[in-house]
């Protein structure tokens, strides 16, 4: 399936469209997102967890690296910005395999333990308020969850 963009004018037109994610994610689906610091990660997160029904506040895991929130289904919350070693194996299997939705900040950092299958976001800078976010897919899984929110 080929690229998908959208360009969001203020946090809440990204937060509002990562909650569209979050209302049709599934256990077992995993995201990642990618763009310079203050392009929009966790905005984005919050958005998405948000769409999942998580009623506490997301913010950026700082002293873990993994953090879980209680919702429809869980948020699995990964920063990986502060990983040194690349081929540490964290045992991220039973996070992307589970019972809830994976985010993961920084997947680069991780490259070689990430799943096939992922929706992969990437947030650009295009002026102080707006981001340019493109959707990737990489299997069946993504392909599907892409359509649908296509069609939100
Ligand atoms: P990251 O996790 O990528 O470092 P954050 O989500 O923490 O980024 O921060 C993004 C910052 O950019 C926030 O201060 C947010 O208010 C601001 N912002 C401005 N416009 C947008 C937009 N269109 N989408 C998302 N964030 C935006
Ligand atoms: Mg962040």
């Amino acid at each position: 399936m080929e690229d998908w963009n959208v360009v969001t004018e203020s946090p809440e037109e990204t937060m509002t469209l990562a909650e569209k994610l979050g209302n049709i994610a599934q256990p077992g689906d995993v995201l990642t997102l990618e763009g310079d610091l203050g392009a929009g990660k966790t905005s984005f997160t919050k958005g998405f967890a948000k769409g999942l029904g998580v009623k506490r506040v997301v913010n950026s895991p700082t002293f873990t690296i993994i953090k879980e929130y209680k919702g429809r289904i869980p948020l699995y919350h990964m920063d990986v910005y502060r990983m040194e070693d690349e081929m540490e194996d964290l045992g991220l299997e039973e996070y992307f395999y589970g019972d809830g939705a994976t985010v993961i900040e920084w997947p680069s950092m991780i490259a070689s333990q990430l799943p096939e299958d992922r929706l992969m976001i990437s947030l650009f800078h295009e002026g102080e308020m707006s981001r340019n976010i493109v959707f990737r897919t990489t299997g069946p899984r993504s392909v599907e969850l892409l359509k649908e929110l296509r069609h939100e």
